[in-house]
């Protein structure tokens, strides 16, 4: 029996204890009931509920080791995103057509300021977790990193900002230059951080998100790509 005898691993339990420190996200924006449980390996499903309110796209990571092992195989694509239902359908719909990848090889990962961390134990938590996907993903090539403007709901809790407002640091107007400016410093540092955990031959993208126009009736949003240099 010794030799059949599973060890405890502890990488694989390291990766699942670092999508806790995300699960209670939805408080960060005083959305505690508005959760839309995201598989990473589905694409975000409609921006709002039934009853007509706005959902968060928080990625919640299930399954056993062997079923996420074998998922994280297939895939091509990672991308980073913010949970914000502003932002997640149409970012994903984007990387689907760029990377004219099926819904198999894109995994699609929503946190609370996606690529944009202040509180280190947070970043920490995401090297874990980037870090054993790409260990165990070797066919992927491109992973899509991101934040937004149009005042990130995480972004503004960590800098202490009054309810709806965007933080002081960040101008006074949401989706102007200063917030622009800001938001794709904070990016390009956990962009930097973040891209170390890949293998060299991975291309890994950054990608400032803007908001231009919200349909509400069809559901839908309209995003500009600010793709950082
Ligand atoms: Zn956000």
């Amino acid at each position: 029996m010794t030799d059949m005898e599973p060890r405890r691993d502890e990488e694989f339990e390291n990766f699942l204890q670092s999508w806790k420190i995300f699960s209670g996200d939805l408080s960060l924006v005083g959305a505690e009931d508005r959760l839309k449980p995201q598989d990473p390996f589905s694409p975000p499903d409609d921006a709002m509920d039934i009853d007509g309110e706005h959902t968060y796209h928080l990625t919640i990571m299930e399954g056993g080791k062997p079923e996420i092992i074998a998922k994280l195989k297939q895939i091509k694509v990672l991308a980073l995103t913010c949970m914000d239902w502003r932002f997640a359908n149409s970012y994903y719909d984007h990387i689907q057509e760029e990377s004219a990848r099926s819904q198999d090889e894109i995994l699609f990962v929503g946190v609370g300021g996606g690529a944009v961390q202040l509180p280190e134990e947070r970043q920490e938590a995401l090297l874990n977790i980037l870090g054993f996907i790409s260990r165990n993903a070797p066919e992927l090539e491109k992973v899509y990193l991101s934040g937004h403007t149009h005042r990130c709901g995480a972004v503004a809790h960590w800098l202490h900002a009054e309810k709806g407002e965007l933080p002081k640091e960040l101008g006074p107007q949401k989706g102007g230059v200063v917030e622009i400016e800001k938001m794709g410093d904070m990016l390009k540092a956990g962009t930097e951080k973040l891209k170390a955990v890949f293998r060299p031959e991975v291309l890994v993208e950054s990608d400032l998100l803007s908001l231009d126009r919200i349909d509400e009736r069809g559901r839908k949003t309209t995003i500009t790509l600010n793709r950082l240099p």
